[in-house]
């Protein structure tokens, strides 16, 4: 590794690594066309550095969201449908996280090979683990929710230019599950370069599922949870009003309050201000909805194509009730007033 940082990568460690706002997506490790950034818990330069500012163009904590891309999905917001789903899977439903909609919309663009692979988040010892899963087994390994950084991107490295050794086709269709900020990091990457083409690997993401968050937290939350419990049977993570509530493999439960987990609330995430997933085809939460279903908020062609398939495709149902509308609106307000009270304490 290198101890002095030219002025490409230079950048992204003055602005964000050192400045704590790396949300972790690892998105600049695939853009390097050196493939110079390698990611070790946080992106780390390995050689020389061709100062390119790819890496700084494509970080969705880098500079103002373009405002081609802001137009482009304000449109869509503004048309977009709304429902409360539930998947019918009864495998998918045992390991889900709310409805099972996400997993099962995936297996419905795989199932009918609309798809040849989901980039998704398995999970190692309660982290999360970037993977493409080609197959339902793999798919429903992945269900459920992990409260720390996923780096996603990761799972993308067999696509990209140089690294073409997986046996997909250089150009792969995928569909993609990312947070808020991760879903950015590709819309960024999928802005045409000055020859109007997709940069590789973004051309193979065909469409995203962006799931509503609030926020993420570091790893010393596990470290606090595992001096006060066995987290061993752990089976289940979920944020609910009361606070962190895990559910283990015996039945029981324990929550955690808000109070004693705000401390580990990543730093990155204070400044975030998007809850629901903006610019996804498909944004997927739990706001709104009762529990046990997910609510779902369809924005484009390609998002209304998957979605419909698998209602028609007998994959999910919906619930005859739309979503509190007021509840999403409630939150995605709470994040935004939280990142100006943030931001309007450092400049005073
Ligand atoms: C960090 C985080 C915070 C969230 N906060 C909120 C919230 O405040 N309010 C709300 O309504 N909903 C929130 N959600 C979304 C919600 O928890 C469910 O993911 C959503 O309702 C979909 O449920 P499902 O049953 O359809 O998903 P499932 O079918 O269970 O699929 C879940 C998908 O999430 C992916 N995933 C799991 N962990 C991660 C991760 N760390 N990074 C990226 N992908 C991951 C998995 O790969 C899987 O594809 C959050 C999700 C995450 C990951
Ligand atoms: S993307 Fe460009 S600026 Fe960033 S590390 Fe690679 S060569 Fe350097
Ligand atoms: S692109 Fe992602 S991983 Fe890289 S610095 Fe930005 S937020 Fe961090
Ligand atoms: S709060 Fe924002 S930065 Fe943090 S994980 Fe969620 S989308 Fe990313």
């Amino acid at each position: 590794m290198l101890d002095y940082y030219p002025a490409g990568f230079g950048k992204l460690k003055s602005d964000i690594l050192d400045k704590g706002l790396c949300t972790g997506c690892s998105i600049c490790t695939v853009m390097c066309r050196l493939e110079n950034i390698v990611f070790d818990e946080r992106p780390v330069m390995k050689q020389e550095c061709a100062s390119c500012q790819l890496c700084t163009i494509v970080c969705p904590r880098a500079g103002e969201i373009s405002s081609k891309l802001q137009n482009e999905w304000d449109i869509l917001n503004r048309h977009a449908l709304v429902q409360s789903a539930q998947s019918t899977d009864k495998g998918i439903l045992k390991v889900c996280q709310d409805g099972g909609v996400t997993t099962s919309l995936l297996w419905y663009a795989l199932d009918k090979g609309l798809i040849n692979g989901a980039v998704v988040s398995g999970v190692k010892d309660l982290k999360p683990v970037p993977m493409v899963a080609t197959t339902y087994e793999e798919l429903v390994s992945s269900a459920g929710v992990r409260y720390s950084p996923s780096p996603t991107y990761q799972a993308l490295l067999p696509f990209t230019m140089n690294r073409n050794s997986n046996g997909f086709q250089h150009r792969a269709r995928l569909g993609l599950v990312g947070t808020p900020c991760q879903v950015l990091a590709l819309r960024n990457m999928q802005l045409p370069d000055l020859e109007g083409a997709v940069l590789e690997p973004a051309d193979s993401i065909d469409f995203t599922i962006g799931l509503f968050c609030m926020e993420q937290f570091n790893d010393e939350l596990t470290k606090h949870l595992r001096k006060k419990m066995d987290l061993q049977d752990a089976k289940k993570f979920k944020i609910t009003r009361s606070g962190l509530e895990i559910n283990f493999s015996n039945g029981s439960k324990i929550t955690v309050e808000h109070d004693e987990i705000d401390m580990f609330v990543r730093y990155n995430c204070r400044f975030c201000m998007d809850f629901a997933s903006m610019y996804a085809d498909i944004s997927v939460g739990n706001a709104g909805s009762p529990p046990g279903w997910t609510t779902v908020i369809i924005r484009s062609d390609i998002g209304r194509k998957i979605y419909h398939g698998a209602l028609n495709g007998g994959y999910i149902v919906e619930n005859p009730k739309s979503p509190n509308m007021a509840v999403i609106e409630r939150m995605s307000n709470k994040k935004k007033n939280r990142e100006k009270n943030l931001r309007n304490v450092l400049i005073n």
